[in-house]
């Protein structure tokens, strides 16, 4: 093959792994230099890999989140994270280029890390993963969910199915981040329920899944959502929390 050709094929084949993506550069999302060599993940240079802020570990993300609701409204029983950032942080770059421009390579590679740090650290085994829902609206406007990408990556390390069907989105929520706590536990009251009316669980174990952590109150709000239509228990996997 000539090189035009290949360079033919080789498009053809970023277009097929996703058309987003192509339109990526190759160079780090957060520092942005250039990536000339091979890196742990293709889209961070291995500086920036190394210093990514970890998220503290299970038992203290737990305890940040149940101050923010009392005992009887808290839905969550275990919570994980990979990441910590901060709101101007360079690496919030890598959590926009999949909220904003739903970067699928970036998502799932960064779902198999969370998936990885799940199966050491959890010892829990889960019937489905659900991630959090968008709005129907939403989803037609930007043509996927972030926490699905995610969810797909940690699906494929967990060998656990991705259930997308279970709860869904009812109400078309303004954004969160302007909010307080208590205003955000009042925008999100009531935003999911069951998929449809017969939608109806048997005692599963579920892993939800969301992108950013913040008080929790939407990713609980699913939680509740899968406990009233007959979940045993619901952990949640976020691939970053803010701090
Ligand atoms: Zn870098």
């Amino acid at each position: 093959m000539d090189s035009n050709t290949t360079k033919v094929f080789s498009f053809i084949k970023n277009i097929i792994i996703s058309p987003l993506d192509v339109l990526s550069p190759k160079h780090c999302f957060v520092c942005e230099k250039s990536i000339t060599a091979d890196t742990n993940v293709d889209f961070v240079c291995d500086e920036c890999y190394y210093n990514f802020p970890l998220a503290p570990a299970p038992d203290i993300i737990m305890n940040r989140l149940a101050e923010n609701f009392p005992p009887d409204d808290f839905a969550i029983s275990n919570a994980i994270a990979l990441f910590k950032v901060a709101q101007n942080s360079d690496y919030m770059k890598i959590i926009h280029s999949i909220k904003y421009y739903g970067f699928r390579r970036v998502g799932f590679q960064l779902g198999c890390e969370l998936g990885k740090l799940i199966k050491n650290q959890l010892d829990e085994s889960y019937d489905y993963i659900v991630p959090v829902p968008i709005h129907s609206a939403r989803f037609r406007e930007r043509g996927f969910n972030q926490a699905e990408i995610l969810a797909k990556g940690i699906a494929q390390i967990l060998n656990v199915n991705v259930h997308n069907k279970l709860i869904k989105r009812v109400r078309y929520t303004t954004t969160q981040t302007l909010l307080s706590g208590e205003e955000r536990k009042t925008n999100v009251m009531n935003v999911f329920s069951g998929y449809n009316k017969n939608t109806k669980l048997n005692n599963e174990q579920i892993l939800v899944v969301d992108d950013v952590l913040t008080t929790g109150s939407t990713i609980n709000e699913c939680a509740k959502t899968l406990l009233n239509i007959g979940a045993r228990r619901v952990d949640i996997a976020s691939l970053a929390v803010a701090g």
